[in-house]
């Protein structure tokens, strides 16, 4: 795929201690204090000729925190990049999870011991253990926020991501593997172009017409396809400053499941209730109408920033509008929330989600503040 007009992104800033940036430190000191003993090399009792090396997350993140991986969110990551690997296993109940990759066969447990076996040599190994703390980040727990990484890069710990930060620019013709971040961000256009199907969709049902139910597999399908691509350029990106720029794609998709799962909600509540507009009156008609119909501008707007064919100035002055007219139906609304029974308001609080979740990726893209 070829660049289009627009090759810059801005980095999302983090706070200092969160562990997306602690990372870094931790991997500039790793290759120089192996010998202190943060890894172990010994030969491999698997293969003859070969080494093995065992290390432990805790030592090499120099933390004193407990849990430092959160397991539900490994196993994600493995199976979504199942298909780089001959074997995946990943049990939540045992804490354990093994993988074989490059020829080598890794496991790591719940309190942090990992293990990669068959290794060639100790450079082969090194270069495992470095690779696969790059894959298993995002589920490494922060201790600013104790959350594992992924959610820092969401903006949904409330605590990691800076807000309104003056931020730097990154031009990802500069990168050797940027051309994989790019297709990660334009890949993100195919489930937001989906979800701008579903709002129309949504409209329709609040108009009264049945709608047919979210193809959520289908839509989660897309959105793997984004995350493999940036955990891709994360293991292959030589330097862990820009490869941390990975952390924008799994952020957004992130913020995308749950946008995903609150539509499906609505639209199944929708259908229970075909009438739940003919009660009220026009006015508030009018602004539950008005609010989706602006939620769903909002979302086409992410969808053309994330293409990146456009310039950011004409994005943001867009996305500004918007958030505008969103502003004031809200305000609307809220003076007449009182009238309203449980299930518009039901309604009121999705949209609500969904709103808050664009802010979050517009923060992500460096669009936030608006
Ligand atoms: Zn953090
Ligand atoms: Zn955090």
């Amino acid at each position: 795929m070829t660049y289009s007009a627009r090759q810059v992104i801005y980095r999302p800033k983090f706070v200092d201690h969160c562990i997306l940036k602690m990372q870094v430190r931790t991997e500039s000191n790793l290759n120089v204090t192996e010998e202190k003993g943060l890894a172990y090399i010994q030969p491999c009792a698997a293969e003859v000729g070969k080494v093995m090396l065992e290390s432990n997350i805790t030592k090499l993140l120099r933390t004193t925190h407990r849990e430092i991986i959160d397991f539900d969110v490994l196993c994600d990551i493995l199976n979504t990049y199942k298909i780089r690997f001959s074997e995946t296993q990943c049990s939540l109940t045992l804490g354990v999870s093994r993988v074989k990759w490059r020829g080598k066969t890794i496991s790591i447990f719940k309190k942090g011991k990992i293990k990669i076996r068959e290794a060639l040599n100790r450079e082969d190994a090194m270069k495992m253990l470095q690779d696969f703390l790059r894959l298993i980040w995002g589920s490494l727990i922060c201790e600013e926020c104790g959350q594992p990484a992924i959610y820092c890069a969401a903006g949904m710990c409330n605590k990691c991501l800076e807000e309104n930060a003056q931020r730097e620019l990154v031009d990802l013709e500069e990168l050797p593997t940027g051309v994989i971040l790019f297709n990660a961000l334009t890949n993100l256009s195919k489930p937001l172009s989906l979800l701008s199907e579903t709002f129309s969709n949504i409209l329709d049902g609040l108009r009264g017409e049945k709608i047919s139910e979210v193809r959520v597999k289908d839509f989660e399908r897309k959105l793997n396809r984004v995350n493999l691509l940036a955990l891709d350029f994360m293991v292959q990106t030589p330097n862990i400053e820009q490869a941390s720029l990975g952390f924008i794609p799994l952020g957004i998709t992130l913020n995308l499941k749950t946008v995903f799962r609150t539509v499906d909600d609505l639209i199944k509540e929708i259908n229970k209730n075909s009438n739940l507009l003919m009660q009220v009156d026009a006015k508030i008609k009018n602004n539950i109408l008005e609010i989706f119909h602006k939620i769903g501008n909002l979302y086409e707007s992410i969808s053309q920033i994330a293409s990146m064919k456009s310039d950011v100035q004409h994005d943001v002055k867009k996305v500004r509008e918007i958030l505008e007219n969103i502003r004031r139906i809200r305000e609307e609304i809220e003076n007449t929330s009182s009238e309203l029974n449980k299930r518009l308001f039901k309604l009121f609080e999705d949209a609500d989600k969904i709103y808050l979740a664009g802010l979050r990726i517009l923060n992500i893209f460096g669009v936030g503040g608006v």
